[in-house]
């Protein structure tokens, strides 16, 4: 009898665990939303996020389509300096996603909840407000011409170059921050290797 009431605790416990992992949450329009276990513990500390004074804008010409791409002062000099090395290779790429607000990101996922899309899908793709790295300015998205980006020449030379400019490819295959494989996406870290 002993045995049962244990083997029944040790079933509860570890239900629980696995239902409340993480016990974070984010506020949209007044709706909670529980947060997943990949976010889970990657809430960006509110003094590690740029602002608008820390930023300065990519030129037009390393800036995909139309779009205004803000990241950090010494990133964007970096990510200069490195699409100008890729050129000389024949390389070219630009940056499609920069610095985004938490208020931006809630933005985004309002935008994509009202289209229907259940929360739990949105963040698989898009970080929670408040989760996403771009919000400490150091990390761009890149694009390029061929698609997908990971069998592009772009992301062949990134891999062999971009260390040289201080950018790293902040989630590689493989990774276990967070799973899914972002070959677009890259951060400086501003250390020239
Ligand atoms: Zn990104």
């Amino acid at each position: 009898m002993k045995i049962n009431i244990f083997l029944i605790l040790i079933i509860i416990f570890s239900f629980s665990e696995h239902t409340f992992a993480c016990d974070e949450t984010v506020m949209i329009d007044s709706v909670e939303y529980q947060i997943d276990d990949v976010w889970c513990g990657k809430l960006i500390d509110t003094t590690l996020i740029a602002q608008y004074e820390d930023l300065a804008r990519l030129p037009d010409s390393l800036c995909y389509k139309e779009y205004k791409i803000y990241i950090r002062t010494d990133a964007a000099k970096a990510f200069v300096a490195m699409a100008q090395a890729a050129l000389v290779d024949s390389i070219f790429f630009t940056g499609k996603s920069g610095f985004r607000s938490p208020s931006y990101q809630k933005q985004m996922i309002r935008r994509r909840l009202k289209e229907g899309k259940e929360f739990a899908e949105i963040i698989r793709y898009a970080a929670p407000p408040g989760y996403s790295g771009h919000s400490i300015g150091n990390s761009i998205d890149i694009a390029t011409e061929s698609y997908p980006f990971s069998k592009s020449k772009a992301y062949q030379w990134l891999t062999d170059n971009a260390s040289k400019f201080g950018f790293i490819e902040t989630y590689p295959k493989g990774n276990e921050t967070l799973k899914t494989w972002e070959p677009w996406h890259w951060e400086y870290i501003g250390e020239v290797k």
